[in-house]
């Protein structure tokens, strides 16, 4: 048999995800000579042999790879034989650019689960067990490349046994960066709320007995510390809220598995696979009638259930039954807590106990919030589990930073084929998260050798992140409005190009003409904008204030449309509340157009509505009007295709919806006792046909057919439905998100994208 020669430069996710000790074994077994490496660009695989060996190799090399490899692409090329006489696993190129790709955090694997709980193991119970194929990555970080000295595990040598292993070319833990055991690793502590030491031994016996007590822990996690108590005990769940100071806000809750998920919720196999993914997100689910306690998501038809993803959080399901509550570890709005002495300091009002441990989390990341959408997954927060893996886009990039929005901040750099959208950073007016953000900023440039050359920021002259854009010396800059941002960030993610139709509805957005924007029909491409058209502009009372409180926003829709009258509508309930001079008042300012903004913003609409009809006056979470609107429509008792009347007003361009009839036919359905279920679907419907047919005017006009939906009102998914539906039946083809938010989480997508595309067409 003649002896042939082929190397293979594989591209991808294959770096610190146990690839080259998977090849070594592949190609041992079928009797393959040669060699594989990691180098700049992916592994390259150098092997000699028989061509049917080396085709079973291939075969192999594509269906039986680590689960967290993921192979995009594999270049190929043949050499003279050079007679090998064995086959070895070289050294990483160190040098090089050899980390391109660096591995998430991922859950436990179904190997070391194994050893977790057998007992003749040497890592039996231990908290910390992983291999190449799981356990910590992007969290203990500190420094490139991806080594052990650059983590937070380079103060624990490794004992012997685990030195061996991490030699082997052959083991499951070659090159795994934090393997450790009981004699060599870390260890879990549980200590009181002031941080005295409580126990050593079996900690975690301890915690599980105290979380059967009623008590409320600081678990410390991956990514930060989460709030855990019994799910099922509404007294300690409602003095969790009580502590943390979260009224509503609904809480996350762990079940130990799918079964249990199941007792919960409802749960599809598209779901199932959800929750069991190797990144362990909060998947939103329907919840079912249960013994699970009100307090947990009060009113809420959804419920956020997630799987454990560490050995310890395995470890405390092995002692426990019921299901538990896994809070962000933080008070109200504050970043969570993910250094030992804050977590303390922050936590220790909250938490009774801490079951925590040494080693250190480099980098906060919260947890990753989900749900299916049409049996895809439609992401709501991008972070533990999925960042740093890049999204893969349909182009070449030149090396962009992008910096984002305000809340919900992500930040995205942009190389090659990849646009590195960074965890969630979130709200970047905390002193706090804006030094992470500037620090990530800095390591991520680092980790995957970016080096911008352009960096895009919103219009808003507020935005730190713009603030930080505009600051940062020698590189051009490039001004993204928010609502082009959106919609190009829905077009990044599926490779669309030239011109589509935009619908971007969210809360707030600064406007090139000064208005608060947020209902916004836009003709896009990705370097500009035209808009077709907006909600008609209402005054929003006390600007910032009217977001906390909806019936400010009720108050604006109403002088908007009966004038000084407006507060004579008997059949408004906070009306008749609301004290006489506080209303005068905020006439006054409306009058004057003192401190009321004018808005086009369809997440106002929404909160005016809901104020109208009762259904809150002010919100103690974001976007809390609008989700209990769609809950309240869920109810709804029939269907209907009954909707509310809006007047189109394209004399003018853009166009203009004028919403008064809206207001009007929301009255007077208020006044006949019309139920506020049937209201707020009712209004749902009159959305979705105002959505369709400005899109049919514009298809007529531009002669454009592709509609893009983006924007946090799209969190809606009984909007989202409608309106997509609705389209599609007039033949438009819809593209919504997939991979990353349509709120703001998204928006430096897009910025990175228009920025790319500027670059390219000479714009910028
Ligand atoms: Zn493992
Ligand atoms: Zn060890
Ligand atoms: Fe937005």
């Amino acid at each position: 048999m003649p002896m042939v020669r082929w190397v293979f430069l594989v591209n991808g996710i294959v770096q610190g995800v146990g690839f080259r000790p998977f090849v070594y074994s592949l190609a041992k077994r079928c009797g393959l000579r040669g060699s594989v490496i990691n180098t700049p660009d992916g592994v390259e695989i150098d092997v000699e042999g028989e061509q049917a060996s080396i085709d079973n190799f291939l075969k192999g090399l594509k269906e039986e790879a680590p689960r967290l490899a993921k192979i995009e692409d594999i270049a190929v090329k043949q050499l003279e034989p050079i007679g090998r006489e064995d086959f070895t696993i070289g050294q990483t190129q160190r040098s090089s650019t050899a980390d391109a790709l660096v591995s998430v955090d991922v859950t436990i694997c179904q190997d070391c689960l194994g050893e977790l709980f057998d007992p003749t193991d040497r890592r039996y119970r231990y908290p910390f067990i992983n291999c190449t194929n799981c356990g910590p990555r992007f969290t203990i970080i500190k420094d490139v490349p991806y080594d052990r000295e650059y983590t937070t595990m380079s103060v624990f040598p490794m004992c012997p046994a685990c030195s061996v292993e991490y030699h082997d070319a052959s083991d499951r833990r070659f090159h795994a960066q934090p393997n450790a055991c009981p004699v060599c690793g870390p260890r879990v502590v549980l200590r009181d709320s002031s941080g005295g030491l409580l126990k050593e031994g079996d900690a975690v016996a301890a915690a599980a007995r105290l979380l059967r007590e009623q008590s409320i822990l600081a678990v410390k996690g991956l990514g930060g510390y989460h709030l855990a108590c019994n799910a099922l005990d509404n007294d300690t769940v409602g003095s969790l809220r009580e502590r943390k100071i979260r009224e509503d806000k609904p809480f996350a809750v762990m079940v130990r598995d799918i079964g249990q998920a199941r007792e919960f919720c409802e749960v599809s196999p598209e779901e199932a696979e959800l929750l069991s993914a190797p990144a362990r997100p909060v998947v939103l689910l329907r919840k079912k009638d249960s013994m699970l306690a009100e307090q947990v998501a009060p009113g809420n038809a959804f419920l956020g259930l997630m799987l454990p993803y560490t050995p310890l959080h395995y470890l405390i399901f092995e002692q426990i039954d019921f299901p538990l509550v896994m809070t962000s570890g933080n008070l109200s709005d504050e970043p969570i807590a993910y250094e030992d002495t804050d977590a303390f300091m922050r936590l220790g009002q909250i938490a009774d106990y801490f079951l925590t441990h040494n080693r250190e989390i480099r980098r906060r990341c919260d947890d990753s919030v989900t749900r299916v959408y049409r049996g895809r997954e439609y992401l709501i927060r991008r972070s533990r589990g999925y960042s740093p893996a890049p999204v893969r886009l349909s182009r070449q990039t030149e090396q962009i930073l992008a910096v984002g929005g305000e809340q919900k901040n992500t930040f995205c750099l942009t190389r090659g084929r990849y646009a590195f959208v960074s965890h969630h950073i979130g709200d970047l007016e905390n002193l706090e998260t804006l030094e992470a953000f500037e620090r990530e900023i800095v390591m991520y440039r680092k980790l995957f050798h970016v080096d911008p050359e352009i960096v895009a920021y919103d219009f808003h002259p507020e935005y730190l992140s713009t603030k930080y854009a505009l600051d940062l010396p020698g590189i051009r800059k490039t001004g993204v409005q928010h609502h082009h941002a959106h919609i190009a960030s829905c077009m990044a993610e599926h490779g669309l190009e030239g011109h589509v139709l935009g619908v971007a509805f969210d809360g707030t957005g600064f406007g090139p003409d000064g208005a608060i924007w947020g209902g916004e029909f836009l003709y896009t491409s990705l370097t500009g904008f035209e808009r077709i058209g907006h909600l008609e502009y209402v005054p929003m009372p006390g600007g910032a204030k009217a977001i906390r409180e909806p019936w400010r926003m009720a108050a604006g829709y109403l002088y908007k449309q009966f004038g000084p009258g407006w507060k004579s509508r008997k059949e408004v309930r906070f009306l008749a509340e609301k004290n006489g001079m506080v209303l005068n008042a905020l006439e006054e300012a409306m009058e004057k157009w003192i401190n009321c903004p004018p808005t086009s913003s369809m997440g106002r609409l929404f909160d005016a509505v809901a104020a109208l009809i009762g259904i809150r006056d002010s919100v103690n979470y974001e976007g809390q009007a609008a989700v209990e609107m769609e809950q309240r429509a869920l109810k709804a008792p029939n269907v209907t295709k009954e909707k509310y009347c809006y007047v189109i007003d394209d004399s003018q361009s853009p166009l203009v919806v004028n919403t008064g009839e809206i207001i009007l036919g929301v009255l007077a359905d208020l006044a006949g006792e019309e139920r506020q279920n049937a209201i707020a679907y009712k209004f749902h419907v009159t959305v979705k046909d105002m959505v369709t047919a400005v899109c049919l005017r514009a298809r007529e006009r531009y002669g454009e057919n592709r509609v893009c939906l983006s924007g946090g009102v799209f969190q809606n998914m009984l909007l989202l439905d409608m309106v997509q539906r609705s389209l599609e039946q007039n033949g438009f083809q819809v593209f919504v998100h997939r991979t990353v938010p349509a709120n703001d989480g998204g928006i430096s997508l897009g910025q990175a994208i228009i920025a790319d595309e500027r670059r390219k067409t000479g714009c910028a």
